[in-house]
């Protein structure tokens, strides 16, 4: 009998995990379940919950491998889809950013083939589009994935269970305090022409602004210039941001690729340093970090008297001149610089060190002790999302754009959002802080929420997770939402290959090492409470 898989979730590491596990020899039978009617474009990437201006900050080279590159594919498309995107055919570039419902168009076309050639090779593969799988209950004999479709209810059982089931935007927290969610975005235009505020300012706040603010009037560029137009119902359209440090993201700075790794903090000295016991991890990997910064960029050590910075100390001094100055002073500035760096095919050498150091201190998060796990999250990881998370150079353009117009500023706010209130300067506020990290008790899967918890399994095994009765087969967790306290950059379309094809190596030598038995859907159990 063929291992049965069940993927639940149709997202991009669906799809990633399904292309890995498709390379296996012997064929597998494998069933991917998604919610919506679309398998392939996930949350951000998906019609109706985006906005078609809303760009994705990945460029093609940059994106793990599918059947056909990003820009290869794009180049394939008739003019009518690209039009829609504003896309000119002989423009399409490698190094260029699209909006993520292009991207999504792409994942759903790389499906179709992923799936047609997994079937060629012998692999039994079933779509279960618009079906919601409401649990996950582990067996002797097997997991049985349970699911709701148009209403009516059914179960099948599988040997190897993923949860990839993504992104969760209920905050039943934010909804308390009055906040509006950025989903789907379709939603957003009913907030067009009014005074609109914003939690966050990176980017989905920056996806909320623009595609409210396109709602309202019109972005142009004349002359290689950006500019915002009202509509002639724009009124008192006006938007603010909202964030603790009061900061704009940087524009895409210019990377080579491939990286070359950083001449100390490599991953293998990482892993190293984690074998070499848990005290003092941090402040080791952390003083590799110092030693390759003043190494590859003495002028920006010297400027921020890098030699003296703790993990404590470093993200005060490394803002401290951004925060010193007006954000859209910044923005311009900091758009200037990145366009020449562009230009010129120029890499900013702490920048480009701090990005590589990002995925060092990724391999090695796992590793830390609570404490320096808390101590990064509070010190130390604004310094590496700020650099990841930087933008496209159209949405800066777009930002500047509509403050050179006076509708839109930025503003340092001290304490919670639930105490911004609404009605006094706002017409509404729309929570965009992005994703917030849940604990497994929370996923909406009661028998996993109620009796599963992390087993401590390490390489391909990492997502593993472990329950008190016995089971056969596997269940892991590749939902980013339920990762983020223990990996807190396992968040882009990289990060999501990386997860798909880790699960799917589990899968395979599981698969390999133990045969498939048939079997009976497994009950619920009752009165267990082991959640993680
Ligand atoms: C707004 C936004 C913008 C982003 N932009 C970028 C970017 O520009 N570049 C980048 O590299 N990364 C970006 N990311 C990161 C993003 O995490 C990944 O790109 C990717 O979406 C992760 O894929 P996933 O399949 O794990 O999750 P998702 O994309 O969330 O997909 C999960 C799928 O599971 C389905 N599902 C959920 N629950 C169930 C259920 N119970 N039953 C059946 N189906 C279910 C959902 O409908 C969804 O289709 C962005 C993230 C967000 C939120």
């Amino acid at each position: 009998m063929r291992p049965r898989i069940a993927i639940i979730g149709g997202g991009p590491t669906a799809l990633f995990a399904l292309q890995a596990l498709i390379s296996s020899d012997n064929p597998l039978s494998i069933e991917i379940f998604e919610q919506f009617g679309q398998i392939g474009p996930g949350m951000p990437y998906r019609e109706g919950l985006n906005d078609p201006r809303m760009l994705a900050n990945i460029a093609s080279r940059e994106m793990p491998p599918l059947r056909m590159p990003f820009a290869e594919w794009l180049r394939e498309q008739d003019e009518t889809f690209l039009s829609r995107f504003g896309i000119a055919r002989d423009a399409i570039d490698e190094a260029a950013y699209y909006p993520r419902l292009a991207l999504g168009a792409y994942f759903t076309a790389q499906l179709a083939e992923i799936v047609a050639r997994g079937r060629a090779l012998g692999h039994q593969i079933e779509l279960s589009p618009h079906t919601r799988v409401t649990d996950v209950v582990p067996g002797d004999a097997g997991s049985a994935v349970r699911w709701q479709r148009k209403g009516r209810g059914g179960a099948s059982v599988h040997d190897h269970v993923l949860i990839a089931t993504g992104h969760d935007w209920d905050d039943p927290e934010s909804a308390a305090s009055g906040l509006l969610s950025p989903w789907p975005a379709s939603r957003l235009r009913m907030l067009a022409n009014r005074r609109i505020g914003i939690v966050g300012s990176s980017l989905s706040a920056i996806d909320v602004a623009v595609a409210i603010a396109a709602a309202s009037g019109t972005f142009d560029t004349i002359d290689g210039r950006t500019i915002w137009s009202p509509g002639e119902h724009a009124g008192t359209f006006s938007v603010t941001m909202m964030s603790r440090n009061g900061m704009l993201p940087e524009a895409d700075a210019y990377y080579p690729l491939p990286f070359d790794p950083l001449p100390s903090l490599t991953k293998e000295r990482a892993l190293e340093e984690g074998q070499s016991g848990q005290a003092g991890l941090l402040d080791r990997l952390f003083a590799l970090l110092v030693d390759d910064l003043a190494r590859l960029d003495p002028t920006y050590a010297r400027a921020i008297d890098l030699k003296t910075r703790t993990v404590e100390t470093y993200a005060a001094a490394h803002f401290a001149e951004r925060l010193a100055v007006d954000p859209f002073v910044w923005a311009k500035r900091n758009l200037a610089e990145a366009e020449r760096l562009n230009r010129q095919r120029r890499v900013t050498p702490w920048r480009y060190a701090i990005l590589r150091a990002h995925e060092v201190f990724e391999c090695v998060t796992a590793e830390l002790s609570a404490a320096d796990l808390a101590r990064f999250h509070q010190h130390l990881k604004s310094v590496f999302t700020d650099n990841y998370a930087s933008v496209p150079h159209r949405s800066i353009r777009r930002l500047l754009a509509l403050h050179d117009a006076g509708r839109l500023e930025v503003e340092r706010v001290e304490g919670e959002v639930g105490h911004l209130g609404q009605g006094a300067h706002f017409d509404a506020i729309v929570d965009a802080r992005g994703q917030k990290p849940r604990k497994l008790a929370e996923i909406g899967l009661p028998t996993i929420a109620r009796t599963a918890r992390w087993s401590k399994r390490s390489g391909n095994d990492r997502f593993r997770l472990g329950f008190a009765q016995p089971m056969a087969g596997t269940i892991q967790c590749i939902a980013i939402p339920y990762l983020l306290r223990r990996y807190p950059f396992m968040q882009g379309l990289v990060n999501a290959h990386e997860l798909g094809e880790t699960a799917a190596r589990c899968i395979l030598a599981q698969a390999a090492a133990r045969p498939a038995r048939p079997s009976q859907v497994p009950e619920p159990p009752r009165g267990l409470a082991m959640a993680g």
